[in-house]
Formats: C-alpha cells, sequence, structure tokens
C-alpha cells in the first residue's frame, strides 16, 4: 500500500480562482450576449516581442542540424544567458554577481517553492498576509507548518507579516527570531513597494538573527518611481541573507515560455551545528539532483530580451499595462476609494468602500456591470475588505469599466 504525504490532505484547496471561474461561467450561461469585462487576469495579454521570436526561431533551427544540436544543457543554466543577467540586470546598477552564483530555471513559482527542500522543517517561516498563495502553500505541502493550532487556525512554525492599512500594507519587521522571511516588491497583491529605508530594515534584521530572505522580485520591470530598489542587492550586505527570484513571465510575456533565473550568493551561508555552510553549494547539489536544465529554447529567447531593440517592445508593453493600471486607479480615486498599489506595479488594490463583504462586492460587479476582479480574502485574512484588479487586460476594457461603474460609486 502507498501512503500519500498527509499534508496534502490537510492543506485547504484554494478555492478562490476555481470559485471565480465557476461564477463567470454560470453568469455566462445566463446571460448569453454580455460580455464579461476581465479586470482579474493574471497573466499578461500582450504577444512576445519579435526579436524573441526570431531568436526562438533560431535556435529551433540550430536542434534540427546534427552540427549544431544541442541536448542537455547545463542544469544551472547557459553562460550566455547569465552573462546577460549579470551585465544587465545587476552590473548596471553596480552590483557584482558570479556567473555561478545564478541559477537559471523554468519559472519562480518553482523556484522558490523548490528551494524549501534545503531547510530544515524547524525553520520560522514568515509570510506576508495577504500574499501570492505559493509561499504559505508550498510550506506547509513540504511539512515546513509545524502543528496546526485549531484555536487560532495557524500553523506554529508560521509567522504572518500583517500587511493593513496601519503600516500601508509594508509589514513591520517581525517581532520575534525568524528564520525565513518572504518579501515580494513589488507585491502581489497589493502592487505596494518597499523603499530603501523599508528594504534596509529587513536585511538588518536578517543579519542579525541569522535569517535568510527570500526575495520574490518578479515585478521589478514595473517599477516606475526612481526610489524603489530594483534589486535587493542594492542594500548594503544584503548578498549575506538574500536569494533573489526573477522570472521573464510578467517582464517579457513569457508565461508560457517559461524561463526565470535566482541568485544565490557566496556570501550567504546556513549553520549545521552552529557550523557555516554555503547555501550556493547545496542549491547546486539540489539543482543538479531535480532538473535537467531550462529549454535551450527558452534561454535563447531570455538572452534576446536584453538587446535596445527587444527592450523598446518590452518597455512600450509594461508602460501600456500601467496606463491601465493609471486609469482604473485615477477613476477609483476620484471616487474616493482607497487604493493601493498601480504606480510601480500592475496591481490595483482598493479597499471595498461599504460593508458589503468581498464575495458580495464580486457578485454585483458581475450581476450588475460584467466586471471580473478578485475578493481581497483570497489571498490571506487581511485581504478581507479588499478586491484586486489586474492591469493585464485590453484598455478599452479599462475605459469600458469605468464608464460602467461611475454610477454605482456615487
Ligand atoms: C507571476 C508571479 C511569479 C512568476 O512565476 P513564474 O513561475 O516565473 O511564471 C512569481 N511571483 C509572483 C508573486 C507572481 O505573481
Amino acid at each position: 500500500m502507498a501512503y500519500i504525504n498527509e499534508n496534502y490532505i490537510n492543506l485547504n484547496s484554494n478555492y478562490l480562482f476555481s470559485t471565480i471561474s465557476k461564477k463567470i461561467k454560470e453568469f455566462r450561461e445566463k446571460n448569453p450576449n454580455s460580455k464579461v469585462i476581465n479586470l482579474g487576469i493574471g497573466d499578461v495579454t500582450k504577444p512576445i516581442n519579435k526579436y524573441s521570436i526570431i531568436a526562438m526561431n533560431k535556435a529551433v533551427k540550430e536542434l534540427s542540424s546534427e552540427k549544431t544540436f544541442k541536448g542537455y544543457g547545463p542544469e544551472q543554466g547557459y553562460e550566455f544567458l547569465k552573462s546577460k543577467i549579470i551585465e544587465y540586470d545587476y552590473a548596471k546598477k553596480n552590483i557584482d554577481i558570479l556567473l555561478d552564483e545564478v541559477f537559471i530555471s523554468d519559472g519562480t513559482k518553482s523556484d522558490i517553492s523548490g528551494i524549501l527542500d534545503i531547510f530544515s522543517k524547524k525553520n520560522k517561516i514568515a509570510i506576508p498576509n495577504p500574499t501570492y498563495p505559493v509561499y504559505f502553500d508550498s510550506n506547509i505541502l513540504k511539512g515546513n507548518g509545524g502543528k496546526y493550532l485549531k484555536e487560532t487556525r495557524s500553523y506554529e512554525n508560521i509567522y504572518y507579516l500583517n500587511c493593513n492599512e496601519n503600516n500601508n500594507f509594508i509589514p513591520d519587521i517581525p517581532e520575534q527570531k525568524i528564520d525565513i522571511i518572504y518579501i515580494c516588491n513589488p507585491n502581489n497583491p497589493t502592487g505596494v513597494t518597499f523603499t530603501k529605508e523599508h528594504l534596509e530594515a529587513f536585511v538588518s534584521y536578517a543579519l542579525k538573527n541569522n535569517s535568510i530572505i527570500l526575495y520574490d522580485n518578479a515585478y521589478e520591470a514595473f517599477i516606475q518611481e526612481k526610489n524603489i530598489p530594483h534589486s535587493i542587492y542594492e542594500i548594503k550586505d544584503a548578498k549575506k541573507v538574500a536569494i533573489e527570484f526573477r522570472s521573464y513571465s510578467k517582464t517579457a510575456g513569457f508565461t508560457g515560455i517559461r524561463c526565470s533565473y535566482f541568485i544565490v550568493p557566496k556570501q550567504l551561508k546556513i549553520y549545521f551545528k552552529g557550523k557555516p555552510t554555503l547555501l550556493n553549494d547545496l542549491c547546486k547539489r539540489r539543482q543538479s539532483t531535480y532538473f535537467n536544465g531550462a529549454s535551450y529554447i527558452s534561454q535563447k529567447a531570455a538572452a534576446s530580451i536584453y538587446s535596445n531593440k527587444a527592450q523598446n517592445i518590452i518597455q512600450s508593453n509594461i508602460s501600456y499595462y500601467m496606463k491601465n493600471a493609471k486609469i482604473l486607479n485615477k477613476f477609483l480615486k476620484s471616487k474616493n476609494i482607497k487604493t493601493y498599489g498601480a504606480i510601480n506595479s500592475p496591481y490595483i488594490w482598493m479597499k471595498i468602500p461599504s460593508e458589503i463583504d468581498d464575495w458580495e462586492f464580486f457578485d454585483i460587479l458581475l450581476n450588475k456591470y460584467s466586471i471580473v476582479g478578485t475578493p481581497g480574502i483570497g489571498f490571506g485574512s487581511n485581504g478581507k475588505g479588499y478586491f484586486r484588479f489586474t492591469a493585464f487586460g485590453k484598455k478599452q476594457d479599462y475605459i469600458k469599466a469605468i464608464s460602467l461603474l461611475s454610477d454605482y460609486f456615487d
């Protein structure tokens, strides 16, 4: 008989997106002539820039000839991509990264959950609330949660970094000793960003406590304002405490291509019986055991995004999304609705303006206006009373949505 990993039984299913899909389906059946305006899309909609398409075509062609064929590549990724990352994403910001500090992979979702394999189940883990659900779920599935405490409906090893109106959704540093800290900056779902000072406080906490920061930087390319760090390594000594994760998914529309990377600096140490070990060595060990490398084609595509020509298209796609965010945010603000985000990220996090609950608000938007967004409660208990819109849709949908909603908020 085979036994199941019981954590799969214990973790509540995330009903959020399936509930949303079900509600949309029911609405469509009842209103076959009404077009749903989806402002909840968590995926990019703009096609991939033509220079990456050319690069992928070329890579495919190479695979078709015996002379240029590529089989397994290096588990940590090809040097042609790693050197571009070092040059454009780091050296330009005066950050030195070594070739073997870069790990190329197929997505931040798998990277940030897979890395947990290296860590003990004894760690105390700080997760933002509200959060990108992967951080919490992957820890529970791996058995890192510890005992489930029924009274408080929480896990003994999980510490919530509470984000709410009082701290403008930027968490305070933990009040107890934490071993692993998740930071998502710019944030999904709230769209807010840490300033340099906020990030310095977390790095300084981590240095003091020998904690490790898992820094999810998937939305770096959306940063518009000057004082927002583009990398955690802009903070002094952050290399001693932080792993930075980046993805081509949102940056370059690669959600379907799959390519990402993470940086594990050689200064980053982890302790076994008080003795320091290089985390980088353990990551290499893990990567080469579980992974045979991201595809040659997707790595060639990723390397192609750094040219000026490709960057022009990529930046114009990002501007398009950010204009959507601006249109919606400006409208909500004009109706005196409290919003967060929308400036350095493709997310608009709004406070629901009356005493109705998240799902009631969802139902009103859908049934009265054919508009879809995401109830904040789906991202954690502190999301209650909030609603997330994304900027990944079409401009005309945002314009239509604000004209429809104009009377509702009056
Ligand atoms: C979209 C997203 C990612 C990217 O995941 P990939 O697996 O690289 O597509 C990572 N983190 C957050 C918070 C995201 O929203």
